[in-house]
């Protein structure tokens, strides 16, 4: 069963908080926004190419302009590596 929304998860009070998390859950950036309030980075799977129907999906999103350290941490989803990316083998 996979979750459809954001789900807070922690707050970062440094990049080498963050450097952790984005690590720890195995997750690669790939896409920087900026909003009103600062930079909000999302990262999704490291192995996505791998497992194309992973989910995971993490958001990191600077609470103020003049606090350049503090991330509020958001999660979407989970791993599933259920599925490897299919070898298409054609018998033709
Ligand atoms: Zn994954």
């Amino acid at each position: 069963m996979s979750r459809k929304s954001w789900i807070f998860e922690t707050l970062c009070k440094s990049p080498t908080d963050l450097d952790t998390i984005v690590e720890q859950y195995e997750l690669t950036k790939f896409r920087t926004e900026y909003t009103s309030v600062g930079v909000k980075y999302t990262y999704r799977c490291a192995l996505c190419k791998k497992f194309p129907s992973c989910a995971m999906q993490l958001q990191a999103k600077q609470l103020s302009m003049t606090d350049v350290d503090t991330f509020e941490i958001s999660k979407f989803g989970k791993h599933d590596h259920e599925k490897r990316a299919l070898t298409t083998r054609n018998f033709c």
